[in-house]
């Protein structure tokens, strides 16, 4: 594991006035908002589509971190963008590159109020042959309580904001200089087809996207514009937890593929491992499934199941589960379990996830196991958590420390 770039590993002090720049980032504000962005700060009408076209262009293509650098843009509205607006991203707290190439950044937001104090996500890539994916998170932390899953353990904070989302798309293509004529770090992975280094967009960082549905969505939204980013709505893929109501939407209002993490065949076991399942058992969001929206034989709708020694791996599930899926455009990816400290689980064993595996595919399912990538730096599935509240709990001993002190 290497540490390549720090900033400060401590949230700001609980005891110092937070610094809160009212400007918007225009970094991930959708199309529409930037059009009234723009009127608001008295661009004509009639000018509002080019300058529109010209900063998309900057910021998506280029990679634009100043207005000034934006040299088709007249230098007056370098002026005037300058004192409404910025094109700032997450700021890094700390960027880990793994032994296997992974890389992950903690990421803080800006604070919105003197009691926020900049909220973290953790955000991952993940280099292969043929694709560079990128997994974002959706919320900071996550109110659904997983039982095997770190994230859960979180008290759920915020969601996202969209630009917070698009901005740590745009973090990692600064960090990895994936932008026409910059050059990659040393050792970055570069696509064989001399392509685009995230290529691929999964929402398996923190939290349950359908629940920061909107931002999520117009996140998407810019991620895919045909005139920026350009990302293929079929490599951006939205796993959930089984929030039924949401998922229709979804698939009509952004084409993205679907994943599930279902984990269990049967509802007693699946109100344990996912909780949510008590609200909408497995039946109803299977019966969601098979009415996804473009799903078909080329567009599969992805089952995450985490194997769970004991608990999930036997082969009578493993048969269960071909069985609960008859009927729906389906592939299978088997997560090895990555523990985290405190958990009770323990991973399957590896003959035993093959076999597992075995019964899937002799049933006509590709079931690909997910090769578990930057475990060194806790970047696995599941196991991200930012340490917001390791440095909450350091920021209220300072402030003790201080007050401490001040009575003397
Ligand atoms: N909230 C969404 C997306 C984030 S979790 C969801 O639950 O789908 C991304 C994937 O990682 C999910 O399939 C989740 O079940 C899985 N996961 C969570 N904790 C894990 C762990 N400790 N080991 C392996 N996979 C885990
Ligand atoms: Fe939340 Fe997904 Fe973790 Fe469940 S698995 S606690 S939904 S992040």
């Amino acid at each position: 594991m290497t540490e390549i770039a720090s900033g400060p590993d401590t949230a700001p002090s609980p005891v110092q006035p937070v610094v809160i720049d009212p400007r918007p980032s225009l970094v991930g504000m959708p199309r529409a908002a930037l059009a009234e962005f723009l009127r608001s700060i008295g661009v004509p009408d009639k000018e509002v589509r080019m300058r529109l076209g010209q900063l998309w262009h900057w910021i998506y293509t280029r990679g634009a971190t100043e207005f000034s650098d934006m040299t088709n843009v007249a230098r007056s509205l370098h002026a005037t963008l300058d004192a409404a607006a910025t094109l700032r991203r997450p700021e890094i707290v700390r960027e880990q590159v793994s032994a296997d190439g992974t890389r992950k950044w903690v990421l803080r937001m800006p604070a919105k109020s003197q009691h926020d104090r900049g909220a973290e996500v953790e955000c991952v890539y993940i280099p292969e042959k043929d694709r560079g994916t990128l997994c974002v998170s959706s919320q900071v932390g996550c109110t659904l309580n997983c039982s095997f899953c770190h994230t859960g353990t979180q008290k759920l904070v915020r969601n996202l904001e969209t630009w917070e989302i698009v901005g740590q798309v745009m973090v990692a293509r600064d960090r990895l200089g994936d932008y026409p004529g910059r050059t990659p770090p040393e050792g970055a992975f570069v696509p064989n087809d001399g392509g685009r280094l995230v290529s691929n967009i999964v929402f398996m960082g923190m939290g349950e996207p359908l629940y920061a549905y909107d931002n999520v969505r117009d996140a998407i939204g810019v991620l895919t514009d045909p005139d920026g980013m350009q990302l293929s709505k079929r490599k951006v893929t939205v796993s959930t937890s089984g929030v039924v109501p949401e998922i229709g939407r979804l698939g009509t209002e952004t084409g993205a593929a679907l994943a599930i993490s279902l984990h269990a065949t049967n509802d007693p076991l699946r109100d344990v491992l996912v909780p949510i399942n008590k609200k909408y058992p497995l039946a109803e969001l299977l019966a969601a499934c098979r009415d996804y929206p473009g799903a078909s034989n080329a567009r599969r709708i992805t089952f995450e199941y985490v194997m769970l020694k004991g608990v999930n791996d036997s082969l009578a599930e493993a048969r269960a589960l071909v069985k609960l899926l008859r009927g729906i455009h389906a592939k299978i990816n088997l997560i090895p379990f990555n523990p985290w400290p405190g958990t009770i689980y323990e991973c399957s064993d590896w003959a035993q996830i093959e076999k597992f595996s075995d019964v899937i595919f002799d049933a006509g399912y590709s079931s690909p196991i997910r090769t578990p990538r930057g475990r060194d730096i806790l970047a696995a599935c599941g196991q991200l958590k930012s340490d917001t509240e390791k440095m909450r709990a350091r920021a209220r001993l300072m402030l003790e420390e201080q007050l401490v002190l001040g009575s003397d």
